[in-house]
């Protein structure tokens, strides 16, 4: 018998995600960002999954190689360019788009010798200081793209939004003035919006669509659940109830002794802990659900286990099904009581944990 504790994919979910994208935005054309192992659910299942989708979105060359050893064959975007000139010569043999973001890798496209012209992305900083070419600077540099035998002349525009995941931000307002501003005068495809910009800011919608995290099945929004915006979630991480014990009033429960029964206890074990991604700061009250029943995390997480309080649950036994989130209990409330963002937990999870594919 294998251990229980497993990732389930849900491609059903996956692509009706992807259809929600299609029905707030028509008509745009959509990159899907797959970066990080398609945000922990796996690159080349969502990709082949999402075999529609006008461009995948990587972080890095070696995404993009596993993609197209895949056998993808949709346009594929480095999302940071270029790390060093090697790689532009890679990006040539593998048929990838670069995005273009800073003077270094400007000076690399243009000392390289490439076989064909290559799709640039190029990025403006409109604000949020991370990544782009400052705006005044943009009207030089399209300058010398243009002039370079080594890029094709059909260069999208792009800028990346710092806050749209709230609604009505006076950042996002000025991020898209300026943005504005700078390409207006530019003859070419342009691209703003992630998820939240998808969802929240429809004159951000432009040419191109770049959403994350609303494929899987998570709202972008805060304050917003996913079914406020129809997206069903596609990873759900399961397993079962190895060991139920009845403790007594001030008992502990794992490492260090922390936690103390408060009363008489009946505590469920689970087979999942911090070695398969589940947070070990997830405090005390964290949600999980045993039999379909919320039941309460108490204590921090191991390595390999967590515990579960089963006082409401008389009948819970070994073998009893547990889900930590989900299908039925949302990854978003999860990260609150672990003070970090859905993005984060799906990330995390690891790879030594089963992984199923179903409704495909
Ligand atoms: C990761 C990323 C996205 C997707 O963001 P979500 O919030 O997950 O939708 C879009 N654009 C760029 C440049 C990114 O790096």
């Amino acid at each position: 018998m294998t251990r229980p504790a497993r990732v389930t994919i849900d491609l059903a979910a996956l692509q009706h995600n992807f259809s929600r994208v299609k029905e707030i935005a028509p008509g745009r054309k959509i990159m899907a960002v797959v970066k990080a192992d398609a945000y922990g659910h796996g690159l080349a299942r969502v990709a082949r999954s999402l075999n529609s989708a006008d461009a995948f979105g990587v972080a890095c060359l070696e995404e993009a190689e596993e993609l197209r050893a895949a056998g993808i064959d949709n346009r594929i975007v480095l999302l940071e360019g270029p790390y060093s000139a090697e790689e532009l010569l890679r990006a040539d043999f593998l048929n990838l788009d670069v995005v273009i973001h800073h003077e270094s890798q400007l000076d690399m496209l243009e000392q390289v010798t490439l076989k064909k012209a290559l799709q640039v992305w190029l990025k403006v900083d409109t604000g949020m200081h991370r990544l782009g070419f400052e705006p005044d600077r943009i009207s030089k540099v399209w300058q010398r793209l243009q002039t370079s035998s080594n890029i094709d002349k059909d260069i999208v525009l792009m800028t990346h939004l710092a806050t749209a995941n709230e609604l009505q931000n006076d950042m996002v307002t000025r991020q898209l003035e300026n943005f504005s501003a700078i390409t207006k005068a530019i003859n070419a495809e342009k691209s703003i919006a992630n998820s939240a910009a998808i969802v929240g800011y429809p004159q951000s919608h432009a040419d191109w669509l770049r959403p994350g995290l609303m494929l899987y099945g998570v709202s972008p929004q805060l304050n917003c659940s996913a079914s406020d915006h129809d997206l069903k979630p596609v990873m759900s991480l399961r397993s079962e109830l190895i060991s139920v014990k009845a403790l007594k009033k001030g008992e502990p429960v794992g490492y260090g002794a922390d936690w103390r029964c408060p009363s008489d206890t009946r505590i469920g074990i689970v087979a999942a802990g911090y070695g398969d991604g589940f947070p070990r700061h997830a405090r005390s009250g964290t949600p999980a659900l045993v039999n379909g029943k919320r039941a309460s995390i108490i204590g921090k997480s191991s390595m390999d286990m967590l515990t579960v309080d089963l006082s409401a649950q008389a009948e819970a036994k070994v073998g009893d099904p547990v889900e930590l989130w989900g299908a039925n209990l949302a990854i978003e409330e999860v990260a609150m009581y672990a003070e970090t963002i859905p993005y984060e937990l799906l990330c995390g999870v690891h790879k030594r944990l089963t992984f199923e594919e179903i409704n495909g």
